[in-house]
């Protein structure tokens, strides 16, 4: 009886063998396949942009922090950036069809009470929070944390950076007009 379970012992073993074989090679495979898909995450996570602001270099990635060359601002992480964009003719019908999106026009004073030259008007029923002062006065908004916030300036730069800092600060519905007052045709929602 003995020895017949040895017999079967060593008959068995390599079956054990085979399949220990198996276990390791599919655990190879997951741990190889679980790296690949970390380092993949690891790239595109570490990607960094500039703040969409309607130029052409909005559409680059790049591999480390730092100015873009082209429109000069800071590049942030990719994953970071999370407001949208409108293009400067979408918004007056916008605004008329959405009369409770909050305009935040975030040019000097001067700019927003017209009084600078060149003058590109200033929308109708905006609150200006000049972009200088924007990360001290950010209580002024809490109102509108939930509400969906259009920021505009002349060129589209400056309110990108705004619209970035709003977001960064709890703002869920953030978007950027595009290219500033400077490209807005439309008369129909200055003041
Ligand atoms: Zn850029």
């Amino acid at each position: 009886m003995k020895r017949n379970l040895q017999n079967s012992t060593s008959i068995l073993l390599p079956f054990y063998m085979k399949a220990l074989t198996h276990v390791l090679l599919v655990a190879a495979v997951l741990s190889a396949g679980s790296i690949f898909s970390q380092a993949q995450s690891k790239v595109s996570a570490e990607g960094y942009v500039c703040l969409p602001c309607g130029l052409n270099c909005d559409e680059r990635v790049y591999d480390k922090p730092g100015l873009c060359p082209y429109c000069g601002m800071d590049r942030v992480k990719k994953s970071t950036v999370m407001f949208g964009s409108i293009e400067p003719d979408q918004l007056c019908d916008y605004v008329s069809k959405n009369p409770n999106v909050v305009l935040l026009d975030v040019r000097t004073r001067t700019e927003f009470e017209e009084r600078s030259v060149p003058n590109y008007g200033t929308l109708k029923n905006a609150v200006n929070i000049p972009i200088q002062e924007l990360d001290s006065r950010l209580a002024e908004l809490d109102a509108y944390r939930n509400i969906e916030v259009i920021v505009y300036c002349s060129h589209g730069q400056r309110s990108s950076q705004a619209s970035y800092l709003l977001s960064q600060n709890g703002f869920g519905n953030v978007r950027n007009m595009t290219g500033g007052l400077r490209v807005l045709k439309d008369d129909g929602c200055k003041k």
